[in-house]
């Protein structure tokens, strides 16, 4: 019987950290949608109820409220460890409590994995490629970060965590799965944590100025939420020898102006676009070389922009008109 499997049922069990958060609760949908029992550790910090919502409805759902910069000790059969708050202005908000989330609750995380001899996975970024003079970034390149500037603490606390998730591989020989997740968006991201589609989205659903960072010729590339989760769970499921570091993202890349008019189209906003300063160390290019995701797991995004904004604004429609603001 695997360590964390308990003797009263034989449905497999499975940890997310983060679990409250926008891609936790659509993995931890995704798990529990497939038969798994999910437990998901949460502080909250970003988090809400009513991405966890949903979740209840299914008997092998459990919510533990905890910070994973501290030690826990659970029985599980493998580990998601995806908490950390993820958009810019939430993980500059307390710069040293996002590095302890990263180290610390990679340790943690790890510590557990190996008491109980399970796979891990670990929600890394993008953004360990910092702003890249390799373009498309491939999972080889190494980067290009700056270790003291406001973006360090996620993009430094992101790595470290990659070490240390090699460290246990080489050192204990763990079961470890590293995802580098380029960027996502979907239903349940946060409306005020500042990140471009949902910034865009809900300006212009609420007919107020697009704010343009620069003069929006950087780029991002987009992936929707389901196309990510699907991936993640493919691949926890590889063999021991597979450890990533795994590029996830779709490889469509859009100028931030390009991503702005489509918006302003689909809403079919009279919204106007303006040019506002550019954050320090704002990366100006990003795009994802996903030939490894490819070849290791069979995988692509399946669905397009155009596709996952009219999902996406459809589900901030529905939060506007809740909240009276629509
Ligand atoms: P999110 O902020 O919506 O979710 C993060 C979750 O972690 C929240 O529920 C938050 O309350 C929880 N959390 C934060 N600190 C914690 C702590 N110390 N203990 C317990 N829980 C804690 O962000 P997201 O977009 O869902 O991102 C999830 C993961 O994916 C993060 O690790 C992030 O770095 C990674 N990622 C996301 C993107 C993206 O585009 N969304 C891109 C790259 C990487
Ligand atoms: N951005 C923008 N207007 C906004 C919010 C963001 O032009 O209202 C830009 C931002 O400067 C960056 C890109 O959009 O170049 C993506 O920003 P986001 O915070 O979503 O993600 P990240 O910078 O982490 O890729």
């Amino acid at each position: 019987m695997p360590a964390g499997r308990r003797f009263y049922t034989t449905r497999r069990r499975s940890l997310v950290t983060g679990g409250a958060g926008f891609i936790g609760s659509h993995l931890c949908e995704r798990l529990l949608a497939q038969g798994d029992e999910v437990l998901c550790v949460d502080n909250f910090y970003t988090g809400t109820r009513d991405n966890i919502s949903p979740l209840l409805q299914y008997r092998g759902f459990e919510l533990l409220r905890h910070d994973i910069t501290f030690p826990l000790y659970v029985e599980v059969d493998r580990i998601f460890n995806l908490a950390c708050p993820a958009s810019p202005i939430h993980y500059q908000f307390d710069p040293v409590q996002t590095t302890k989330t990263s180290v610390l609750g990679s340790v943690n995380m790890l510590g557990l994995a190996k008491r109980l001899k399970v796979p891990i996975l670990q929600a890394s970024t993008s953004e360990v490629y910092g702003d890249p003079s390799v373009h498309p970034q491939a999972e080889t390149y190494w980067g290009n970060v700056n270790p003291v500037g406001p973006r360090s603490c996620y993009d430094e606390g992101k790595r470290c965590a990659e070490t240390l998730f090699f460290d246990y591989r080489r050192q204990h020989d763990l079961d470890i799965k590293v995802v580098r997740i380029f960027n996502t968006y979907g239903p349940r991201m946060h409306p005020n944590d500042g990140r471009v589609v949902s910034n865009f989205i809900i300006q212009a659903l609420s007919g107020k100025d697009i704010t343009l960072y620069g003069t929006g010729e950087q780029t991002r590339s987009f992936c929707y939420v389901s196309d990510l989760v699907e991936a993640m769970v493919r691949y926890m499921d590889t063999p021991h020898e597979e450890t990533g570091p795994l590029n996830l993202g779709n490889p469509n890349e859009f100028t931030i102006r390009q991503l702005a008019e489509l918006v302003c189209a689909l809403t079919g906003s009279p919204s106007k676009l303006v040019e506002m300063p550019l954050p320090e160390n704002d990366p100006r290019h990003r795009c994802p070389d996903i030939s490894r995701a490819r070849e290791v797991i069979g995988w692509k995004p399946k669905i397009n922009l155009r596709e996952g904004l009219t999902l996406t604004i459809a589900y901030f429609e529905d939060i506007l008109r809740k909240s009276g603001k629509a």
